[in-house]
């Protein structure tokens, strides 16, 4: 059955080893695949999630050791929002001291607590406080109590200087709707999604072009249960929006294409399956390194290469 919402974030970082221990061990998140850039395999690609590597978790990273810094602007994603249940905002603002996480002064977001705080690359991220998210499941494997713990993305919010076309895809293609305005935010959900259902976009007229860096987020994923729905996607995409995608690449743990949508951010449709226990038992996601088949023979030469993570 077709789920709409965000698959994954995938942003540029630093150092892998210092992104994995703000992920893993300060925001809690599970490290759920330890691969390679497919296209520059001497990367790690790191991926981060909940205790299921659920769709709609999935944080994702391309870390370079030396990545200079990006610069915010029009065209690319602002701020990646995770939920928490909404008595933990005050243990987070605490931690985020303890830990020296730059962070502001919790604000009202149509009626939700926000805490925003940067990474050690400066991205831009926040927590938002969800009211009767308690009981559903999240990773136990971090010293983050429970009851603490991040339940997957809220969403994303965009930086574009006009809401109505990149609104159109997200509704006709993905499944979403206008669901408010809050002065220069239109927000979007998709219905039925667990996590991962918002989108917002931020209208800004004359900001400077973004510059991809470290910090910076590289694309959006969207979800698609199989290929047919995403084929009936990349169908949409062309008939009533005269927007041509990639050609379908494997990505192992799910089937995607790309396209640029009208206010310049990176799209792309990934497949629900097969998802990240397709190389490796689930109990164990993250421990080893897995390479695709293509890479398998270069094994040893790609592991001499990659920084140590701990
Ligand atoms: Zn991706």
């Amino acid at each position: 059955m077709q789920i709409n919402g965000i698959h994954h974030v995938t942003a540029i970082s630093g150092p892998a080893r210092r992104n994995l221990d703000f992920y893993g061990r300060v925001l809690g998140l599970r490290l759920v695949k330890k691969t390679v850039n497919f296209d520059d395999p001497g990367t790690y690609h790191l991926y981060y999630g909940d205790a299921a590597a659920a769709p709609g978790s999935i944080l994702t990273f391309f870390p370079w050791e030396h990545a200079a810094p990006g610069r915010l602007g029009v065209g690319e994603t602002q701020e990646t929002v995770f939920r928490v249940p909404a008595a933990a905002i005050g243990y987070w603002a605490h931690r985020f001291v303890a830990q020296g996480v730059p962070h502001d002064a919790p604000v009202k977001r149509f009626g939700e607590t926000v805490l925003a705080f940067r990474d050690p690359d400066g991205m831009r991220l926040a927590l938002v406080g969800v009211s009767g998210i308690e009981a559903e499941a999240a990773w136990a494997g971090s010293d983050v109590p429970l009851e603490y713990a991040i339940r997957g993305f809220q969403g994303v919010s965009l930086l574009v200087a006009d809401a109505a076309p990149t609104g159109a895809i997200l509704s006709d293609v993905f499944g979403f709707h206008e669901i408010g305005r809050d002065d220069t935010l239109v927000r979007y959900r998709a219905e039925g999604a667990p996590f991962g259902d918002i989108v917002d976009l931020r209208v800004a007229g004359g900001f400077l072009p973004a510059r991809q860096g470290a910090g910076s987020v590289h694309h959006i994923a969207f979800r698609a249960a199989d290929d047919a729905a995403q084929d009936e996607m990349v169908r949409k995409l062309a008939e009533n929006h005269g927007i041509r995608t990639t050609e379908q690449r494997d990505r192992n743990y799910f089937r995607s294409v790309y396209f640029r949508e009208p206010g310049h951010v990176l799209f792309e449709i990934a497949t629900d399956a097969p998802g990240f226990a397709v190389d490796e038992p689930a109990e164990t996601l993250g421990h080893a390194l897995k390479l695709p088949a293509g890479l398998e023979s270069q094994r040893a030469r790609i592991e001499a290469v990659l920084p140590a993570l701990v």
